[in-house]
């Protein structure tokens, strides 16, 4: 059965939630963005050098693998793997930051600003800010510039100044209220590239639009295979842009479950997880209404989590309304499980998966008892695990 999905409504909310939670200084520039990506839908020269970018640069189409070894294993649905690690720096991230920094070059902005947690989003902008020429400037939170020290070095070389972020926990949530602080003072003459479906309309539903080329390509390379549409849909969710890239072009075929699988860090019963949709509440949070993680006074609470990309107290919005819809079921995971994952993906299929991802891939577990022999899941696999290989080394107590 299929009936028409038309999230969200012209002043970006998706249900109750979304919209533009900013102070006055910024309405003007998200106008302009929305108007510029507007007219960018339409507008060939855009259209053809976006699409160029992605496939010369980027290394679009990534493909979509059969994790034979990985499907013996469970011995039920067959598994494939969409490999948005093999994109160009490592993750699905630049997909999104390509359509961004075009945008910004055709609104005629010169200074570039984002704020990173693994610090993939950040080397995704460094990259293609160099390669199109603007000056980048990357918050990110002190925590994490120690945990993710390899992408720190990547984005020096590639020309970004990166300014690490000391108030809070140091880590994403404190880098994007930087970040946002930046943008207020400077907002003439500089383009703020969030790196998820998160922020005030339009980002959310521009960076799915951006992202959606993940699940419109799995569409149909599951059709060369002659797979008319997959029975479940996995992915894991920070933000939520690798999932709802996913999932977005699929969303009106009541035939896919789509299961998006969070961060329970230490466990969800601790105090110390990133689960925002399986246990937040409706709170608004860098420009939008969505699912947080806050105490009773309405303070958000830290966040915790082993793979920084995930470690953050909010979700995009269009998640809490699939979650409220009940269109998507959501899940979490722990440290340790997802670890575990990152063993079992690497000495199985020859894959070494970003902590992120590993989150999707713990969830297998539970889900492939339940499926049957002639079933398809597909997982996102969102990123590539370099960056994590010294968290993962301590972890695992390697030496
Ligand atoms: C950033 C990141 C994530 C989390 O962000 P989403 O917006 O939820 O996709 C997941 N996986 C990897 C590899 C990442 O770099």
């Amino acid at each position: 059965m299929m009936k028409s999905y038309t999230q969200p409504d012209i002043r970006g909310h998706f249900g109750k939630y979304g919209g533009k939670y900013v102070p006055e200084t910024l309405m003007f520039a998200l106008q302009e963005l929305e108007d510029a990506y507007t007219g960018a839908k339409n507008d060939e020269t855009f259209q053809n050098e976006y699409h160029t970018l992605l496939a010369d640069f980027a290394g679009r189409p990534t493909p979509l693998y059969f994790a034979s070894r990985l499907t013996e294993k469970y011995n039920r649905a067959k598994i494939f793997l969409k490999r948005e690690d093999l994109c160009h720096t490592g993750a699905h991230k630049i997909n999104n930051v390509i359509g961004q920094m075009l945008l910004a070059k055709k609104i005629g902005k010169k200074r570039i600003i984002a704020e990173t947690g693994a610090g993939q989003h950040g080397v995704a902008t460094a990259t293609v800010a160099a390669k199109v020429g603007l000056d980048c400037i990357v918050y990110m939170g002190r925590e994490d510039t120690r945990r993710q020290e390899p992408n720190v070095n990547r984005m020096k070389l590639l020309g970004a100044d990166i300014i690490p972020v000391d108030s809070g926990t140091q880590t994403l949530k404190d880098a994007t209220n930087e970040a946002i602080r930046d943008w207020v003072t400077n907002v003439r003459d500089t383009f703020y590239v969030i790196g998820s479906v998160v922020g005030p309309h339009p980002y959310p539903m521009m960076v799915r639009d951006f992202q959606s080329v993940i699940g419109r390509e799995t569409r149909e390379q599951l059709s060369q295979r002659q797979i008319s549409s997959p029975d479940y849909l996995v992915a894991c969710v920070g933000g939520g842009s690798n999932s709802i890239g996913l999932f977005y072009p699929f969303i009106e075929n009541d035939s896919v479950t789509m299961i998006g699988v969070e961060a329970a860090g230490y466990g969800i019963t601790t105090q110390q997880h990133a689960a925002t949709l399986t246990l937040g509440t409706p709170g608004v949070l860098h420009g939008n209404l969505s699912y947080l993680l806050q105490d009773a006074n309405g303070q958000v609470m830290p966040a915790h989590s082993i793979s920084a990309g995930l470690d953050y107290p909010g979700v995009g919005p269009e998640h809490s309304y699939l979650k409220d819809t009940g269109r998507v079921r959501y899940e979490s995971v722990t440290d340790a499980e997802s670890l575990d994952a990152v063993r079992e993906l690497s000495q199985l299929e020859g894959i070494i998966p970003a902590l992120e991802t590993a989150h999707a891939l713990a969830y297998l577990r539970t889900l492939l008892p339940d499926t049957t022999a002639g079933e398809t899941v597909v997982v996102n696999l969102s990123g590539r695990g370099e960056k994590d290989l010294g968290t993962i080394f301590k972890e695992l107590h390697y030496t």
